[in-house]
């Protein structure tokens, strides 16, 4: 008998509350709850036909933590599930810290106004102490770590696709196949086609940023960073065929570097399509990626909200996109003195997806291991008291749940490296 908060029913919330019904062996019951109950409700009657799992909705607005006491207080569940945006992820941590509930995520914290002086004057800091300018970063979750040791609750970061499989990925490589593991490059394909000239495969606010910043990298002990889409780099995936992949920041390089003793160089990069960097380097030309608001006919208007707005909803891209998604990690190192390489990864299908619960791939690739993240803290298989990453737990019954759930992953022990 367990009782699950899930805050959000968007693209990636859909599946990750899907996932829960197809187990409701553990999640006996949950809550679904965001701004828009309406969006909620419409999800419930849509799963509850098809689960045991005990289906109920509330209204919440994760930017007050008043608001979330007052939920977790009501519902009394076991864990918080946070699928919102990364924006919420303070104050849902701060919600579960006074009502003494675990805490899991998918995305790191990053402030939805980057003007915000507070902030910026703590965000300055950082980008001179670490040595890169991401909008995001891990310091501001891992500063309740002493708090939630002692108030004996977890809270699990970063339980998605990249980070999250990624992050499994490595630890179960370090487990299974190396004695050190010296590089990782993680390798971001999606070779899916929705036919719309221009659109984000989740929340455009936060790709777009993320993909419109400087890149970095790990090596040797600190950051190295590059301007956005500066190194670029060929590769053959399986299910996908050749792409152009780019070298970009990714908050799992951050929490890697410290997990993975002895790591020398982490690399993260995505494909994009030619079309897709025009279109984004015109609209960022333009304007239109500014996070600060601007003043529009009387009206304050953030460019980048407006743009989302204009966008075709990710969620409604599930029927028409085709084609795969090729995403994992290559590990070199060493194995009883000998050097060694190996390519984890897992291959979806859109349109499969699709079929399954209705949603395109890479909300579903996020969606399953949210699931499987909450799964094994809610059952106390994931138990420590403290702010984790999913590297630092066994990554055994997370690889066995990813094959029981839709994301079967493969090794091969011969891969083409990346230069
Ligand atoms: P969507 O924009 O589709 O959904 C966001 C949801 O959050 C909506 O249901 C929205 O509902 C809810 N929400 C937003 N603000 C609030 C608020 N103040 N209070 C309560 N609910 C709120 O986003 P996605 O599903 O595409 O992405 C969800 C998360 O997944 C993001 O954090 C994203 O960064 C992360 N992600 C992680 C990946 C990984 O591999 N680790 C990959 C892809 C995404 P409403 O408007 O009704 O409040």
């Amino acid at each position: 008998m367990s009782r699950l908060l899930v805050i959000g029913c968007g693209g990636v919330a859909s599946v990750a509350i899907h996932k829960c019904c197809q187990n409701s062996k553990t999640f006996t019951e949950l809550c679904i709850a965001s701004r828009t109950k309406s969006k909620c409700d419409a999800l419930k009657e849509k799963l509850e036909k098809i689960t045991d799992t005990v289906i109920t909705t509330a209204k919440v607005d994760a930017d007050s933590k008043d608001e979330l006491v007052a939920l977790i207080n009501e519902y009394k569940p076991d864990a918080v599930l946070n699928v919102a945006l990364p924006y919420q992820d303070l104050t849902i941590m701060d919600a579960c810290l006074e009502c003494k509930v675990d805490y899991i995520d998918t995305a790191n914290y990053e402030p939805e106004d980057t003007d915000d002086p507070e902030w910026r004057a703590i965000y300055e800091k950082r980008c001179a102490e670490k040595g890169f300018t991401a909008y995001f970063d891990y310091s501001w979750q891992w500063a309740y770590q002493e708090k939630f040791k002692a108030a004996g609750i977890t809270a699990l970061l970063g339980s998605g696709f990249d980070p999250g499989v990624t992050s499994v990925f490595s630890a179960y490589a370090l487990k299974h196949y190396f004695d050190e593991i010296e590089t990782i490059d993680i390798l971001d394909c999606n070779g899916g086609d929705h036919g719309y000239p221009f659109a984000t495969n989740f929340n455009p606010e936060i790709n777009l940023r993320e993909v419109s910043a400087n890149g970095s990298y790990w090596e040797n002990g600190h950051w190295v960073e590059t301007k956005p889409m500066e190194i670029k780099r060929e590769y053959n995936f399986e299910g996908v065929g050749m792409k152009d992949m780019y070298l970009l920041h990714h908050e799992e390089i951050e929490s890697l570097a410290k997990n993975i003793p002895g790591v020398k160089r982490i690399r993260f990069f995505m494909t994009f399509g030619q079309s897709y960097l025009t279109h984004m380097k015109c609209l960022e030309n333009v304007g239109m990626l500014s996070t600060s608001p601007i003043n529009f006919e009387g009206k304050e208007i953030v460019p980048i909200q407006f743009l989302k707005a204009l966008l075709p909803d990710p969620a409604s891209l599930g029927p028409r996109t085709v084609g795969k998604t090729n995403i994992g990690c290559i590990f070199t190192g060493k194995k009883d003195g000998k050097e060694k390489k190996i390519y984890i990864y897992n291959v979806c299908d859109h349109q499969e997806c699709y079929k399954e619960v209705g949603s395109q791939a890479i909300s579903f690739t996020t969606g399953v291991p949210a699931m499987i993240g909450t799964a094994l803290v809610i059952s106390k298989k994931w138990d420590r008291d403290g702010v984790f990453t999913v590297e630092e737990f066994d990554p055994d019954p997370f690889m066995e749940m990813l094959n029981e759930y839709g994301l079967p992953w493969k090794v091969d022990e011969d891969p083409v490296l990346v230069d």
